[in-house]
């Protein structure tokens, strides 16, 4: 039987480069010859074993992939298919995309996008795609172009990215909040007006501050989730899709109950199979092809280690795609 690599994490602790064969597949319907993963916060924590991310061992890590199926007992896919896995908790209960093969249930996977590359899918990955989540999320709550800027905080990082580019494209005014003076360049390549450095809004300011967003993606959390909330205009809404700066959030109720402002929580595991189809089909319309390839490097599976780390440190801009067959 043939041995692919994979990187597993075997117990609590680092995941190291691993040879699986297909006697190691967990359950599923559909199996998938893995051509790209993604790294993502998440996969920085589970890679160095620093997050409890993982629920059981031993584990494939990496929370997407995209392929091609191989073999399928589902009558909805057939071989030579592409799809993505986002999430369903890949990496955390079931083995994920950092290998050349998995298997996983026929109901996860989402068929790859007309005009995004295999590629690009993974360019785009849980990241983008809750960036995309999170704009739907305003977007129904009733943000429109404007005059107004919209927020991104954590601009730097990818959710931040794709944010920053998604918004842009449609017509927003875009402010983007980094504690990184090197990322100014290439955050107003991404369509980026105006930028806010992360430590105006990593103190406390006053319970209601200027009017100042029309509305925010916010993936620091924190006190900096707390200014955000503060700085929202009448009727605006922010939404909470992270925990960069952590997982407190010490605000006030004054911006919901005097400012009518809404705080919106965005999940992009368990996201429904609609909401996912929604948001694919906006990326593949509205995402500037040259904007995101600008936002992503690709990588090999070998340099994982290294990559979990930089992550984790806050240092990654943009997108990592990582390329299973190195
Ligand atoms: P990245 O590391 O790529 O981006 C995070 C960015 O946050 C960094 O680049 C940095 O941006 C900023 N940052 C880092 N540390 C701090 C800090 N201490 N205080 C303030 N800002 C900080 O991660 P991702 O974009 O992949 O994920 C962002 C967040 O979103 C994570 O918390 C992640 O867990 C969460 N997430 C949630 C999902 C969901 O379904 N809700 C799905 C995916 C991610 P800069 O240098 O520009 O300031």
């Amino acid at each position: 039987m043939t041995s692919f690599p994979a990187m597993v994490a075997a117990e609590p602790g680092p995941a190291v480069l691993t040879e699986l064969t297909d006697r190691d597949l967990p359950e599923g319907d559909v199996t998938v010859a893995v051509s790209y993963s993604s790294l993502n916060y998440k996969d920085g924590l589970a890679v160095t074993g620093k997050g409890k991310v993982i629920r059981n061992y031993p584990m494939v890590c990496g929370i997407d992939l995209a392929g091609t199926v191989e073999t399928s007992e589902s009558p909805d896919w057939v071989p030579g298919d592409d799809v993505i896995v986002t999430g369903w908790g890949l990496s955390e209960s079931h083995p994920g995309g950092y290998t050349r093969r998995q298997r996983v249930r026929s109901d996860w996977l989402t068929r790859r996008p007309v005009g995004l590359s295999m590629a690009q899918t993974m360019a785009v990955g849980t990241a983008g795609l809750t960036a995309m989540l999170s704009v739907l999320a305003l977007e129904r709550a009733g943000l429109e172009p404007g005059p107004r800027e919209v927020l991104v905080t954590g601009a730097g990082g990818g959710v931040g990215g794709v944010a920053v580019a998604l918004l842009a494209a449609t017509g927003y005014s875009v402010a983007a909040s980094t504690g990184r003076s090197e990322t100014h360049d290439y955050l107003r390549s991404l369509g980026a007006s105006t930028i806010v450095d992360r430590a105006d809004l990593a103190t406390a300011g006053r319970p209601l501050d200027k009017e100042r967003w029309a509305g925010a993606v916010d993936t620091v959390g924190s006190q900096t989730l707390a200014s955000v909330l503060a700085q929202t205009v009448y009727g605006g809404s922010v939404a909470a899709c992270g925990l960069a700066g952590g997982p407190d959030l010490p605000a006030t109720v004054l911006p919901f109950i005097l400012r009518n402002v809404s705080l919106l929580g965005i999940d992009s595991v368990m996201a429904p199979a609609h909401r996912r189809r929604e948001a694919w089909e906006r990326l593949a319309r509205d995402l500037p092809r040259d904007r995101l390839d600008m936002m992503t490097t690709v990588e090999p599976m070998s340099k994982l280690p290294e990559l979990a780390e930089t992550i984790l440190s806050g240092q990654t801009r943009g997108r990592v795609v990582i390329d299973t067959a190195r």
